[in-house]
């Protein structure tokens, strides 16, 4: 009694999940997060981030995956920030996240020596690989009641609002995968996969964008003789996990694991998606969001438009963008072949 409602916030309260159920405009989604139990400062901070700048809108559900159990202390405080979805909380089977029986574990550490002596970021980890490889090949097995996901790093920020619901333009414009930073991937982690990706795939796959109506040539520059090394930097993704579940996939990645690569060398999930992605989905299939302000240590995209920013009320600084930055090609390259112009101040 004698409370006053703005019709604004009684049309946002609809909208809220306050009950735990799901509004019926939400799609079958779910943002999902890898993370350590030592890393909840970091994630507690990725959430205030989605939840704040999108997810209090719309209440989408969380599910948070790690090879060893959560503590009590991570559920218990994650859950207390969440006033609109629910958050999950997974042990990853060991299957996913442990050493196939065909690859040679002394040959996996010699290389890892080798590899932090060639410089190769993160070339001496043990558990970096095992990361990659579940990131690359497992990860939707523990999705397999959502359609769509939306992949949260701890520590990431979004310097923008996020107005429109990404997985429903997906679904209205049958997208099967979001990215919202592009560049190249370090030459000595990835040594060996395009022989392999070029083993795979039949070779119109690389040729031939008439029979195949691919980004090819967004992965490289000279018809499939070599990988350019361009890549949808995968710590952000939102993707169509029936991409990922399809024999198609399966097998690409069994030829790659075969290999036993993920362990001799360092390839990383973001490649291996990028690669899969630029060949096999059709380019309208593929969608760029740069208007999110997305920030992974240490490269920060920031909407070079500046209606953009103000619409979206971002905090950032378009001058510390890396999409677009002079000596990271890939945005560029990326553009280009979808057809797309360039945004203001960049040019060809
Ligand atoms: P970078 O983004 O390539 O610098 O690598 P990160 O250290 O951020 O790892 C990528 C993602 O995997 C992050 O979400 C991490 O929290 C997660 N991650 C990496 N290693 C492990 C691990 O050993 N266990 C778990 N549970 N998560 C990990
Ligand atoms: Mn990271």
């Amino acid at each position: 009694p004698g409370q006053v409602l703005i019709p604004e916030l009684i049309a946002d309260e609809a909208a809220l999940n306050v009950t735990g159920h799901m509004s019926p405009r939400l799609e079958n989604a779910t943002f999902f997060s890898l993370v350590r139990n030592s890393e909840l400062d970091q994630m507690l901070s990725s959430i205030r981030e989605v939840q704040d700048r999108f997810n209090i809108r719309f209440g989408y559900d969380w599910v948070f995956a790690n090879d060893k159990p959560f503590t009590e202390e991570f559920m218990t405080t994650v859950r207390s920030y969440f006033t609109s979805g629910t958050p999950q909380f997974v042990t990853i089977p060991r299957e996913y996240w442990s050493y196939p029986d065909w690859v040679d574990k002394d040959r996996a550490a010699e290389s890892r020596r080798d590899a932090e002596n060639q410089r190769v970021m993160y070339g001496g980890s043990e558990s970096y690989r095992h990361m990659c490889r579940f990131n690359s090949g497992f990860f939707f097995y523990l999705l397999s009641s959502y359609r769509y996901y939306w992949r949260v790093e701890p520590g990431i920020k979004f310097s923008c609002d996020i107005i429109d619901d990404p997985f429903r333009l997906m679904r209205e414009g049958s997208k099967k995968y979001v990215s919202a930073m592009i560049m190249p991937e370090g030459e000595n982690a990835v040594k060996g996969l395009w022989t392999v990706v070029r083993q795979h795939f039949p070779a119109d796959f690389f040729t031939s964008q008439v029979d195949h109506n691919n980004l090819a040539s967004f992965i490289t520059d000279d018809g499939g003789l070599t990988y350019n090394l361009c890549h949808f930097w995968s710590n952000f993704e939102i993707a169509d996990l029936d991409l990922f579940r399809g024999e198609q996939y399966q097998e690409y990645f069994n030829a790659l694991d075969a290999t036993g690569n993920f362990f001799y060398e360092r390839w990383g999930d973001a490649p291996v998606h990028s690669i899969y992605v630029a060949l096999v989905l059709q380019p309208s299939e593929i969608m760029f969001l740069d208007t999110v302000g997305y920030y992974h240590k240490p490269n920060h995209a920031c909407p070079r438009d500046e209606t953009a920013r103000k619409v979206n009320r971002c905090l950032c600084d378009p001058n510390e963008d890396w999409n677009w930055h002079t000596w990271n090609s890939c945005g560029k390259n990326y553009f280009k072949m979808q057809g797309h112009q360039l945004p203001p101040g960049i040019v060809w």
